[in-house]
């Protein structure tokens, strides 16, 4: 890449001015007004101390102000940190801690959190922003918002909030452009400090330079063939705070002059409503919506048939769910995979026919793949057999923020990425996601892949939704141990299931415990939290 996520914004600006860079709840932004509303909130930024280096922490669902914010601070060198709006006072506290940001840009009904932080910690300037600011007046008392209650009232925290100055949104706005000759950010640069998911462990802030994030939109540019320059609409109902969302639709629809089409959480009927006036063009979802929208496009709720890509990531896609997307709405169903620590893609399936269900396609263009032993990385396995993958590339991040020994372990010193997942490579370049490395089940000296456990009960008609996840056993071995989600109306067979699965799997795999839960616990983009059905399991013991 040549260009900043700064250059490539004003580019687009400059290119696609008058076109629809923006819509929320219908109302309309156009990519010159984005332009002056982001230069208008450099300039306020600047004005509240803002310097190259800083970290700038937003704190919002997806909004209009959430694109204005990111690309403000980009433009003065500032490190936009991304936090979910939605995680309790004491998650967001612990992000706090660990980068240090001054500068909070933070959804209002967040805001109280936020300052009530410790004074010890750094965050001196509140910006609130009310995201209904954002319609006409006469729209803002209709609006309905599902959002979910921010959950920071559930919590209460022991220390003196220090003082802190509370700003508003629109007051921020209250000035002139940003002159044009302010220094600008270099390739280079830290852009972003993205958290990963928090799947396995706490969440780790990845350091995405500008160069980066640049380089996966243009790769993903080179995957996506056919896509039209300003004729685009992108659905962000992925959350602009995690990676997926952020590069697929804020540096990759802004770059092609895309109509972005912001949901503040994904909720059928807006997403329906709004398909109505925009049809989507481009979605990039996950598995759990694509199983929504799919059946409500069967039911005929909703009309899908205008999108042309339609891209699932972040967890394994199951074959049911393409059928069902690709039988009801006409289109084609691809999965990708990356990671925050790829910025995040960097292996995709074809847009086509040739893509191949159940695999997550091939590498990036410019990214290079190997499937190693994960006891020694040094050591590769032959073509087929299963391994730790390994990812190099120009999107591959520049470490974890304040953890060398992290960054040791994951960035191995000639450029290679660690994902810690196990995977296959056919002989003709299709990878396989097998599972995390650390959610491989090991019972009686065999490894036991979770995912494929899962899959299997999850063909049980009984079977809604499954986790399957090792308990520890008292001789230091574990035991594969499943917690499933009923269909309305099924009775708890707990030998019917067992059989079942010994006629689909090797008997080593079939589970030795069988849970009812009312639902599986999950991450907000929707991955399964393993780890906590694991510890609730144990808990019931
Ligand atoms: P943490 O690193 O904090 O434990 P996380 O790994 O879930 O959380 P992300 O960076 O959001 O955080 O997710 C990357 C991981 O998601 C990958 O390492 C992989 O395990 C999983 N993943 C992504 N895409 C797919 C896919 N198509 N199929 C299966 N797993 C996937
Ligand atoms: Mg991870």
């Amino acid at each position: 890449p040549s260009q900043t996520l700064t250059d490539m914004i004003d580019a687009s600006v400059a290119r696609f001015g008058r076109r629809p860079a923006l819509e929320f709840f219908g109302a309309v932004t156009t990519y010159r007004s984005l332009g002056e509303q982001i230069a208008r909130a450099a300039e306020g930024m600047r004005r509240l101390g803002v310097r190259k280096g800083d970290r700038v922490a937003l704190v919002l669902p997806n909004c209009p102000q959430h694109v204005v914010a990111f690309f403000a601070a980009l433009r003065l060198g500032a490190i936009v940190v991304e936090h979910n709006p939605l995680y309790t006072a004491r998650e967001l506290r612990h992000q706090f801690e660990d980068h240090g940001a001054r500068f909070a840009i933070v959804w209002d009904k967040c805001v109280d959190t936020v300052a009530g932080f410790p004074s010890d910690l750094a965050v001196e300037h509140i910006v609130s922003v009310d995201m209904t600011e954002a319609l006409p007046l006469g729209k803002r008392a209709a609006l309905r918002l599902p959002i979910p209650k921010a959950r920071e009232s559930r919590e209460r925290l022991s220390t003196t909030p220090g003082t802190k100055r509370r700003i508003a949104w629109k007051k921020l706005l209250d000035h002139r452009p940003l002159p044009r000759r302010t220094p600008r950010p270099a390739l280079e640069d830290i852009a972003l400090l993205q958290y990963t998911s928090g799947t396995t462990g706490s969440p780790k802030g990845a350091m995405l330079s500008h160069a980066n994030l640049r380089a996966n939109a243009m790769q993903g540019r080179a995957w996506v063939p056919g896509l039209v320059d300003g004729e685009e609409t992108f659905y962000a109902v992925l959350p602009l705070f995690h990676a997926y969302g952020m590069t697929l639709c804020l540096s990759f629809a802004m770059s092609m002059g895309a109509r972005l089409v912001l949901f503040p959480t994904f909720d059928l009927d807006l997403v329906t409503e709004a398909s109505r006036k925009s049809p989507p063009t481009f979605l990039p979802a996950v598995p759990p919506i694509y199983d929504r929208l799919a059946r409500a496009a069967s039911r005929g709720t909703i009309d899908l048939s205008t999108v042309r890509f339609a891209i699932s990531g972040a967890m394994s896609l199951p074959v049911a769910t393409v059928e069902r997307w690709e039988e009801a709405t006409g289109g084609i169903l691809v999965e990708g995979y990356g990671m925050t620590e790829s910025s995040p893609v960097a292996v995709g399936n074809p847009m086509g026919r040739t893509r191949r269900p159940g695999t997550v396609g091939v590498p990036f263009p410019s990214t290079e793949i190997r499937v190693v032993d994960p006891d020694d990385p040094s050591v590769d396995r032959p073509l087929g057999e299963t391994g730790e993958l390994l990812l190099r590339g120009p999107q591959v991040f520049q470490g974890y923020w304040q953890r060398p020994e992290e960054t040791a372990t994951t960035l191995l010193a000639d450029g290679w990425l660690r994902t810690g997942d196990i995977a296959s490579v056919s002989p003709d370049g299709f990878v396989t996601i097998v599972d995390r490395i650390k959610e491989l089940i090991i019972t009686g000296g065999f490894n036991v892949s979770p995912t494929e456990v899962e899959d299997a009960l999850q063909t049980h008609p009984d079977v809604a939704e499954a986790a399957v996840v090792a308990l520890p056993r008292r001789d230091g071995g574990e035991d594969v141990a499943a917690a499933v989600v009923l269909r309305p109306g099924a009775e708890f067979d707990v030998e019917g299931l067992r059989d079942y699965c010994r006629t689909h799997l090797a008997t080593y795999k079939v589970p030795r415990r069988f849970v009812v839960v009312d639902e599986l616990p999950r991450s907000l983009i929707g991955k399964v939290l393993r780890r906590e059905v694991r510890e609730k399991l144990l808990a019931e013991r």
